[in-house]
């Protein structure tokens, strides 16, 4: 069976059914969840609050994974709602940090061919992200890119030049990032 309408339109009730009965939807996606959770427009914060607690219920393993899969959706899903200072910004990410570390050490133990990651590195030295692992060339760590504190910042060049390296290789890394799941 097929989901077949985008979890970003789901309302509460329709994101509790799916996500109990997952094991029935081939096109169950976890990430596309939680992804969908921060978009959704039909929801109240509250309710998307619930879906996360649920969602976390049944998945809560793939979701500490994504602190290093894709950490810019990890983020917003844990702050949902939370008005931060930098300096708790700055704490999550350290925490975040630490734990890549942890599921790195973990991942390479169980995989030899564990993907490749680096440090993110835009050459500010006040970057809260500074240090933090990213896929490199990932298509994810492009669409992560916006976390950066200051968002202006960031050059648009590098982002042209990002997004062809992500067109030619997008392919190539989401079977990549299935593989990792
Ligand atoms: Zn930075």
């Amino acid at each position: 069976m097929k989901i077949s309408q985008p979890f970003n339109k789901l309302t509460l009730k329709e994101y509790l059914f799916y996500i109990e009965n997952h094991k029935k939807y081939t096109d169950f996606n976890t990430l596309g969840l939680y992804r969908s959770i921060i978009e959704n427009k039909k929801l109240t914060l509250g309710e998307k609050i619930e879906v996360r607690e649920f969602a976390h219920t049944y998945f809560v393993k793939f979701f500490e994974f994504l602190q290093l899969k894709d950490p810019g959706t990890y983020f917003d899903v844990i702050t949902l709602g939370q008005e931060l200072t930098k300096a708790d910004e700055s704490q999550i990410w350290e925490d975040i940090k630490t734990s890549q570390q942890k599921i790195l050490t973990q991942k390479r133990i169980k995989h030899r061919s564990f993907g490749i990651y680096s440090k993110h590195d835009c050459g500010r030295d006040d970057c809260p992200l500074n240090g933090l692992m990213i896929k490199k060339g990932s298509f994810f760590s492009y669409s992560n890119m916006w976390f950066h504190s200051d968002k202006n910042d960031y050059s648009a060049k590098y982002k042209s030049i990002q997004r062809k390296a992500d067109r030619k290789n997008a392919k190539q890394i989401i079977r990549k990032e299935l593989d990792v799941q």
